[in-house]
């Protein structure tokens, strides 16, 4: 693993020339990523068909568009970010200045997982570039096809010293948590995370954890159920439910489970057609492992719609299961198209059940009761979500995304990217005319009283 050493020593002189602090280079780079990927389009949307099944125009909706919204949002607010940041100083320290400045942590580490392989390794890229790291990147290894083509795309547009893809498994990814990186970024399951964190400890880095969970999205009465069926199979269907927001499971009040199913079952018909096997629509399971993973959750299950699964094309329907809280399908996150189905009578019911299980990434609360609304978003612990929607709000960059407690720490997209891959340096500047004289040994009486007056 020496080339990997290397890499990081010429990644770590690199960044101690100062190259990145320019402005304007990291404008023109990020310029020619997306001149790139605008280019190579093709290229992706064929790599994301080979490894997850996914059309050209979910690709572009759920990976590409969004790293391009990044980039530009990026290089719009580049300068502003740089600026010395101006802050109040208080009276005691008068003849001073006081800002902060956001400088780059240095060299930062990258970990991506499979499911959305090309936004989740570019938007922190773009991050963390945009703030004027240095960055060794280490897509998954499961989405092979995109991997080769973010290596590609790196290799073209960035200097090794500053942008590096690494590929491999979690061999590779072991090598490079042994490095005294400044940052790491990663994304992916709690149990990685965890090894993450812990050789990010012995060298004091710190991390940004994207990790995942069980998102619950829960129907209430107050709200045509149509509108909620559209919305959860949206965004459930994405990806074949391969994706970290995807409602995991359905809390949905007794008094419109039948209506809401009927609903869930003509949008089954709408989005996939009669037969959703066949559908161009459904994407597939990355691999044969989580493939016989979903299989075997499917074992004596309750189905109320679809349960259809297919070995040659690794392809499962939409499925919506009758369950309970001791369901399987309740213990870990399910990272598939499959959807259990669960009744509640009050409210109450639902903040208790969600409070008592690890914080998960994401909510989606369907209720036009603005008391409902208040309470969900208030009492229950979980990293963002919608009203009324599902998956979405990851798509603001004016919003942070991120997770709490076991689905994760720290936030990036917009200007929180920016601010992840930046430290705050503070900076009291002090004029030289005057000196305050009640800071300086030896004290007395006076001086004691205006300290103690000084302070409110
Ligand atoms: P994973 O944790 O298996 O892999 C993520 C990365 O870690 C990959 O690059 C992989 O090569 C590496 N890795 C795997 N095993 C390792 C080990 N033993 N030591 C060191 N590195 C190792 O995750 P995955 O299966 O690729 O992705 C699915 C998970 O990611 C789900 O839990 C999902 O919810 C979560 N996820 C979270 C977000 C988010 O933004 N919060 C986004 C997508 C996925």
């Amino acid at each position: 693993m020496s080339e990997i050493n290397d890499l990081f020593a010429n990644q770590v002189s690199y960044h101690c020339t100062h190259i990145t602090n320019d402005i304007e280079l990291r404008i023109s780079t990020l310029n020619n990523l997306k001149i790139w990927i605008k280019d190579h389009d093709d290229l992706i949307t064929n790599a994301l068909k080979t490894d997850l099944g996914k059309t050209p125009t979910e690709s572009y909706m759920t990976e590409i568009g969004l790293v391009l919204d990044a980039i530009e949002y990026a290089k719009k607010n580049i300068k502003k970010f740089t600026k010395k940041q101006r802050v109040h100083t208080p009276l005691h320290e008068f003849f001073s200045r006081s800002y902060y400045i956001n400088e780059a942590y240095g060299n930062v580490l990258i970990m991506a997982p499979w499911n959305y392989p090309f936004l989740l390794s570019i938007e922190p890229l773009v991050g963390a570039v945009s703030a004027g790291n240095c960055v060794i990147l280490k897509p998954s290894e499961f989405a092979f096809e995109t991997s080769a083509v973010i290596k590609q795309m790196v290799d073209t547009v960035f200097d090794a010293g500053h942008v590096a893809v690494v590929e491999g498994g979690a061999d590779v990814a072991d090598e490079l948590l042994k490095l005294n990186f400044d940052y790491i970024f990663f994304t992916g399951s709690e149990a990685v995370g965890k090894k993450v964190y812990e050789a990010a400890a012995k060298n004091l880095t710190p991390v940004t954890l994207e990790l995942g969970g069980k998102s619950p999205a829960i129907v209430t009465e107050s709200i045509p159920t149509d509108i909620a069926a559209k919305r959860i199979l949206y965004g459930k269907g994405l990806n074949a439910g391969q994706t970290c927001v995807a409602p995991d499971y359905i809390l949905v009040q007794e008094s419109v489970k039948d209506a809401f199913m009927e609903s869930i079952k003509k949008y089954i018909t709408e989005f996939y057609g009669n037969k959703p096997l066949k559908s161009v629509n459904l994407g597939k399971i990355i691999n044969k492992k989580h493939y016989e993973r979903l299989k075997s959750l499917l074992k004596n299950q309750k189905v109320l719609v679809g349960g259809g699964i297919d070995e040659r094309s690794l392809k499962i329907e939409p499925t919506f299961v009758d369950a309970n809280f001791d369901n399987v399908l309740m213990k870990e996150e399910i990272f598939g198209p499959i959807m259990p189905v669960i009744t509640y009578s009050t409210i109450d019911e639902v903040i208790k059940y969600v409070n008592s299980k690890p914080k998960p990434l994401a909510l989606y609360l369907f209720s036009n009761m603005k008391e409902e609304q208040e309470r969900v978003t208030r009492e229950c612990h979980f990293g963002g979500g919608c009203i009324n929607d599902t998956v979405n709000h990851l798509s603001n960059h004016d919003l942070p995304f991120g997770g709490v407690g076991a689905s994760g720490m720290g936030a990036y997209h917009g200007k929180y990217s920016l601010e992840t891959f930046s430290h705050k340096k503070a900076i009291m500047h002090k004029g030289t005319r005057i000196d305050t004289p009640y800071r300086y040994y030896p004290f007395d009486e006076k001086k004691a009283k205006m300290i103690k007056r000084s302070v409110k």
